[in-house]
């Protein structure tokens, strides 16, 4: 199942000026890991995230309490 969240990706979030790691309480949520996980930044220039165990790109970003409720994260 897929939704208008989904589709937010990394050149998204590049646009947005005023993101930060900070003001937003984001969270990393890996499709493959089917968990949350800390997601490197290799590049801190670039919001290219990387999931720090099956180094796939396939992560979501988001609020934390958002991810628990739309992946259903105990
Ligand atoms: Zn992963």
């Amino acid at each position: 199942m897929s939704n208008f969240w989904d589709l937010i990706n990394i050149e998204e979030f590049e646009k947005r000026e005023t993101f930060s790691d900070e003001r937003w309480d984001i969270s990393f949520y890996c499709k493959d890991c089917r968990k949350l996980v800390k997601a490197d930044r290799p590049d801190a220039k670039w919001y290219t995230f990387v999931c720090p165990e099956c180094k796939w790109e396939k992560v979501v970003i988001w609020t934390e309490q958002w991810l628990k409720n739309n992946y259903k994260i105990k």
